[in-house]
């Protein structure tokens, strides 16, 4: 992977699990468990919509974006723009999740992202987006605030250092995340933990004897 232009996607996979990141965009695996297949569906049902006009706002799908200033490029599910009064467009991002709102950035990260895109692509600002959640059918507002820029940037910059490193960190500590990763049989994070504590275990007795 060329890593001046990170996908998009990758910035949710190291907000997710940095491991999860390296194992796909260093070591290149991937398979696709329940959940990923589901939201392939949806993203295939969504990019298939045509670009459709109702009053002042155009809505355009599978939208391909790029940021040269921040090295990231890829696909926004649907865009709405909306002509205002005077004329200046409001870009509006909304993102498509299988799965439900979230505490955790990793959605908002992805979308707060495809605003930086815009902005650099179009020279205008863009303040708020969504995220549409299937498994409630709900749209979440989110605020592109400097908060949010600002943890976001960092994952961009944290993803390509990891990814210039050609290394992959051990598995995330918050077992959770692993029970719903489609990686799981390839990362073998248990195995990875157990033998991390048998091999502490035997230098703590080696150092004993
Ligand atoms: S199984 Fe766990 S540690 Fe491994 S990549 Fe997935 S989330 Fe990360």
């Amino acid at each position: 992977m060329d890593e001046n232009l990170l996908p998009l996607s990758a910035l949710q996979h190291y907000a997710y699990c940095p491991r999860q990141f390296a194992l796909i965009h260093t070591e290149q695996l991937w398979a696709d468990n329940f959940f990923t297949a589901e939201g392939n569906v949806l993203h295939a049902r969504v990019d298939s919509g045509l670009p459709e006009q109702r009053g002042h706002v155009r809505s355009e799908r599978a939208v391909e974006v790029s940021s040269a200033l921040h090295g990231i490029k890829g696909k926004m599910d649907l865009l709405e723009i909306e002509t205002m009064p005077d004329g200046v467009k409001r870009y509006f991002p909304v993102e498509y999740k299988r799965g439900k709102p979230k505490l955790a950035d990793w959605d908002r990260i992805q979308l707060c992202a495809q605003a930086l895109c815009i902005e650099d692509m179009h020279g205008v600002s863009v303040t708020e987006g969504a995220i549409w959640y299937w498994e409630v059918r709900r749209r979440e507002p989110v605020a592109i605030d400097s908060v949010l820029r600002q943890v976001t940037l960092g994952v961009i910059a944290d993803a390509r250092a990891l990814l210039r490193s050609q290394k992959t960190p051990p598995p995330t500590t918050e077992k959770s995340l692993c029970k719903a990763c489609s990686l799981r049989d390839l990362c073998m994070p248990d195995s990875f933990r157990s033998d991390k504590s048998e091999r502490y275990v035997s230098s703590m007795l080696s150092g004993q004897s």
